[in-house]
């Protein structure tokens, strides 16, 4: 394993995909990937657990009968809410107990916009059935040496003849399947099943968690090679190479923003020398 291959995590695949810098300062920043907006990164844990607390609604109806929609979202968000507190200790020990409760009640509103979401959630889908027989491992982490790359999936569901790797997205939904850096993401986590199981990997699960929408996606193979052609780039970029921004690159919110701005006019500086 080369100088600088160690640590790489399937999240600075996913970070190369929203801008190649972000791998760049992260890996000497040290910043943690949740900082920034207090309120978003405590409504993405919540959204996160919702997903991982989908038996309090699939197969549980008749707990819920009678009870009015908005109820039943704000009696599951509380529940999932006082877990998070000891289970994000960490992430959430500087934040204010107003605003943890604000974000809190605006999910729960954001949620009931969509008429639908409950019953999307309790509607007969393969993913739930296969989460309800087989259960799941949550965060089940992997570590390939071969591939200098690690990584923890959110859901890994073993069934007999299949493992099957799923992730929890807590932004938008495409109006179809999955976004490509998805799929590129899924790809990489089957790599790192197939080193661990033995097995060939023939699909995954993304959970929309926001719009309730539970997408199945092939690992085809030029997701495979995707993901292995981002993996070189990372390993570039961790061994110190300054990457070009993202095309995308979500640079108004972004934590990094001035020392990106230095570092492009000390590398123009240079240049014109
Ligand atoms: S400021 Fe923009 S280009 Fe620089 S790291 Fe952030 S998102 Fe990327």
């Amino acid at each position: 394993m080369e100088n600088g291959d160690r640590k790489i995590k399937v999240s600075d695949l996913t970070q190369y995909g929203i801008c190649p810098r972000l791998v760049y300062f992260h890996a000497r920043e040290h910043s943690e990937p949740g900082s920034g907006n207090e309120r978003s990164m405590v409504e993405r844990i919540l959204l996160k657990e919702l997903a991982f607390n989908l038996y309090m609604i699939y197969g549980s109806e008749a707990e819920y009968e009678g009870t009015e929609q908005k109820e039943v979202v704000e009696r599951i968000i509380d529940d999932i809410a006082d877990d998070v507190k000891h289970v994000y200790k960490r992430e959430l020990s500087t934040l204010a107990a107003d605003v943890f409760d604000a974000v809190k009640l605006d999910l729960a509103s954001n949620i009931l916009k969509d008429s639908e979401w409950l019953n999307k959630i309790r509607a007969e889908n393969e993913l739930l059935v296969l989460q309800k027989v087989h259960g799941y491992d949550r965060e089940h982490t992997m570590v390939s040496e071969k591939l200098s790359l690690s990584g923890s999936v959110d859901k890994l569901i073993v069934t007999d003849d299949e493992v099957i790797p799923c992730m929890i997205k807590t932004g938008k939904c495409p109006e179809y399947s999955v976004w490509r850096s998805d799929r590129m993401q899924l790809a990489a986590y089957s790599m790192l099943i197939e080193a661990e199981f033995e097995t060939t990997v023939r699909r995954g699960f993304v959970e929309y968690i926001r719009t309730a929408e539970f997408r199945a996606c092939p690992i085809r193979r030029k997701d495979r090679a995707f993901a292995l052609q981002t993996l070189k780039h990372v390993k570039r970029i961790k061994r110190g190479a300054f990457p070009d921004k993202g095309a995308n690159a979500p640079c108004d919110n972004c934590i990094f923003l001035d020392q990106c701005e230095t570092r492009k006019t000390l590398l123009s500086m240079l240049f014109r020398k």
